[in-house]
């Protein structure tokens, strides 16, 4: 059966792929850990769960508007008002099935054929894939590791061709916990401006920041940045919702209505009782979820950043937010006789079972993506079995 050319360059997501082996060698028996996940391991607060089971004790089971609940939309332009200083009218947000959904229909609806999205790299894995399957062409512009895997606002303008119809800005990053300054959004804004260029600015991660840096929305720098931009966000990785599917776009009302014109006819809503839980996410907060986790993640990270620091042959930034460290494995992989990390990465799971991302999914092939979304204890043990075969590997 012959399918249609627009799948059939389309690669698994390679996130999806090591955590589906790993799973699988942990069925066969085997003791792995796995440091592939891209979600927290916390179960969803109680009180988020309380919001969508009264949601359908209501019977509030439907259908939904296709771009969300009003009452969901009204806590999301709360939250972008309170947390960034945005204001949008309920016409500029659409609720989505997950931010990866926001992305995927944003795409489909602002690209041509050709039209060029500038993905500075490392990327998150379905950044490309999306762009192709909306016939676009993804532009890879690498940014340097010695410069904090970000790119300049020179690289960004040398980037832009008459086709070029957005970049994508993710900040803080999956996969290197990197962030943006103030500064450079704004010299990267201004590239944007000058070449009439959208901005899309995923900040899914925005509420995971394990430094004194604020998280600074690029659309907040200048209310023609504002208009040039949109946000994408969700609620998965700030509230351990990951399965839920909840996800939202801001920006441009001509851009969010074609995306929810889009919506109506694929997936008709998002999920009604998701969309109350999230609606619980953010008006019944007992406490303040995010910060319990943050300061979870803070110590994670100072413990198994500095095990993978010891490591020799392990290079890395330390991260700040997100929850992955990006270490350039290249020397530890050169060590172990390996050409490529990704074999190291292969042998590293066959020996020692211990499952990390290979940095080529994510644009840089000498680097490893660890997700350290698991106990301290775990994260100690998956260190000393990658530092042991580093050590011992022939
Ligand atoms: N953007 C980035 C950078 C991510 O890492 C993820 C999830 O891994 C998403 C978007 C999508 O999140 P979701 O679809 O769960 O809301």
């Amino acid at each position: 059966m012959e399918l249609a050319q627009r799948v059939q360059t389309l690669t698994p997501s390679s996130t999806l792929a090591i955590t589906a082996k790993a799973k699988d060698l942990k069925k066969q028996g085997f003791d792995v850990i796995g440091l592939g996940a891209g979600e927290p391991d916390f179960n969803t607060p109680a009180y988020i769960i309380d919001g969508a089971q009264q949601a359908m004790n209501n019977g509030l089971t439907k259908y939904t508007p296709a771009g969300g609940i009003a009452e969901l939309k009204l806590a999301i332009i709360d939250k972008f008002q309170q947390d960034n200083g945005l204001t949008y009218n309920d016409k500029q947000i659409i609720v989505t099935n997950g931010a990866k959904h926001a992305l995927y229909t944003l795409f489909q609806v602002i690209l041509n054929k050709e039209d060029e999205v500038i993905i500075p790299s490392p990327y998150w894995v379905s950044y490309p894939e999306q762009v192709k399957l909306a016939e676009g062409n993804p532009v890879i512009l690498p940014a340097d590791e010695n410069n904090d895997f970000k790119i300049t606002p020179k690289q960004l303008e040398e980037a832009i061709t008459s086709k070029t119809k957005a970049v994508i800005i993710n900040s803080p990053s999956n996969p290197t916990g990197l962030m943006y300054s103030k500064g450079e959004l704004e010299a990267l804004g201004e590239v944007c401006l000058k070449h009439n260029i959208i901005i899309v600015s995923d900040e899914i991660y925005e509420k995971l920041i394990y430094t004194s840096k604020e998280h600074v929305s690029i659309a907040s720098i200048s209310d023609e940045i504002y208009n040039q931009t949109i946000i994408i966000n969700g609620v998965s990785k700030s509230h351990a919702m990951t399965g839920w599917r909840i996800g939202y776009a801001a920006g441009n009302e001509t851009i969010i209505k074609a995306m929810t014109n889009l919506a109506s006819h694929s997936t008709s809503n998002p999920t009604s009782i998701a969309q109350y839980g999230a609606l619980a996410a953010y008006t019944k907060d007992p406490g303040n979820i995010s910060l319990e986790y943050k300061k979870i993640f803070a110590e994670r990270l100072d413990a198994f950043y500095k095990l993978i620091q010891d490591i020799p042959g392990m290079e890395c930034i330390k991260p700040e937010g997100a929850f992955y460290l990006f270490p350039n494995a290249k020397k530890a992989a050169e060590m172990n006789g390996f050409a490529t990390v990704d074999e190291w990465v292969a042998a590293l799971l066959e020996e020692e079972k211990v499952a990390l991302v290979p940095g080529s999914g994510f644009g840089s092939p000498d680097n490893v993506r660890l997700s350290y979304a698991l106990s301290i204890e775990e994260l100690t043990e998956a260190a000393n079995r990658i530092h042991r075969f580093v050590l011992n590997h022939k």
